[in-house]
């Protein structure tokens, strides 16, 4: 099993930004308030993650680590009306084969913990009592030490880092409701707190996407035939310099989709010069049962059912805003 689950960690596990965004998911999926991460240099070091959700029993702990054993989706019906964020079941496995991997769990019902890790070609879990509070704790250390060749393609730690730090800015714009620490090399660098209202959600923005961005963006709200769109725009001239300042969001994934792209991209190319990138924060809720998120493993992208339907209405809705913040 080893081998297969390295063969599945090429596709899943690229570097050590993707480790952390599979274990955050996990942290939300598990409906954490709180997750801390630390890293150390860079990630290839160690990625700890620290969570305060649901944890897993100790009869489950050894079937988190083994490949295609998702809680998650029960059912093919499930899988057309995905919720959660991860469902192939594939990412502990996949980085406890290239990697030393722990995982430290406690449940609201057990009085204590367990931890468990994956060993050797057999990939055989080894479970141990542990101390934990409710929740889980996933280590990942001397990530790719047993496939080289990918321990070569990394880049420098501080590169690595910054590569994780975009991970974390994507999932605190897409959780306000929850609160995330990220430290590198024992210092705290990042603390997104808590936002339970506006200027809570306002302060985070603008700690990720410059106090400009947020105080110059225009507010967007609007909803069509069960698709919701909110979020904000920036206007053209705080578009400047913010290439990568482009988060979107379908049912609480960051995607970076075409349609969705073209729709924006056009909405703007309207009412800017078109060499200017633009910047924004968009999220869309849409039935689950309308898009189809089991295109690729790492999830970014989508298919729509009412493809047309959705560009146009994020077309207008954006060019209908920006039109009126234009004013
Ligand atoms: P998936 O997320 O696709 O189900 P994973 O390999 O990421 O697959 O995780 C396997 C299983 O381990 C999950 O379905 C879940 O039951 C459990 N699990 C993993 N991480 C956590 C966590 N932080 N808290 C609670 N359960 C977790
Ligand atoms: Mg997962």
């Amino acid at each position: 099993p080893q081998l297969a689950n390295q063969i599945a960690a090429g596709e899943v596990v690229e570097r050590p930004a993707s480790v952390v965004k599979e274990l955050i998911e996990n942290s939300l999926d598990a409906g954490a308030t709180q997750i801390d991460v630390e890293i150390e240099r860079g990630g290839s070091q160690l990625i700890r993650i620290r969570d305060n959700g649901s944890g897993i029993s100790k009869a489950e702990l050894g079937l988190a680590l083994s490949r295609h054993a998702t809680s998650k989706v029960a059912t093919l019906l499930d899988l057309e009306q995905i919720m959660s964020l991860g469902f192939r079941g594939e990412a502990l496995a996949s980085i406890s084969s290239v990697s030393r991997l722990t995982l430290t769990s406690k449940t609201q019902t057990q009085n204590e913990a367990w931890s468990a890790l994956a060993e050797g070609r057999d990939m055989a879990v080894n479970i141990q009592p542990a101390a934990h509070p409710t929740g889980t704790c996933v280590e990942v250390a001397d990530l790719f030490f047993n496939t080289p060749a990918r321990r070569r393609f990394l880049r420098t730690d501080k590169t690595e880092y910054a590569h994780i730090d975009e991970v974390i800015r994507r999932v605190a714009l897409s959780r306000f409701d929850v609160q995330i620490k990220l430290s590198h090399n024992g210092t705290l660098q990042r603390h997104y707190r808590i936002a339970r209202n506006e200027s809570g959600q306002h302060r985070r923005i603008a700690a990720i996407c410059s106090k400009n961005f947020i105080d110059n963006a225009i507010n967007i709200n609007a909803d069509y035939d069960g698709i919701q769109l909110t979020g904000w725009l920036g206007l053209p001239t705080t578009a400047r310099n913010q290439a990568d300042m482009q988060y979107c969001y379908i049912n609480g994934r960051m995607m970076r989709d075409k349609l969705i792209n073209h729709a924006i991209r056009q909405a703007y190319t309207d009412k800017i010069p078109t060499d200017l990138y633009p910047a924004y924060v968009l999220y869309i809720q849409i039935d689950p049962k309308q898009v189809d998120v089991n295109v690729h493993p790492s999830k970014h992208e989508v298919r729509f059912h009412q493809a047309r339907l959705v560009h146009d209405f994020i077309f207008q809705s954006l060019e209908r805003s920006l039109q009126q913040g234009i004013e």
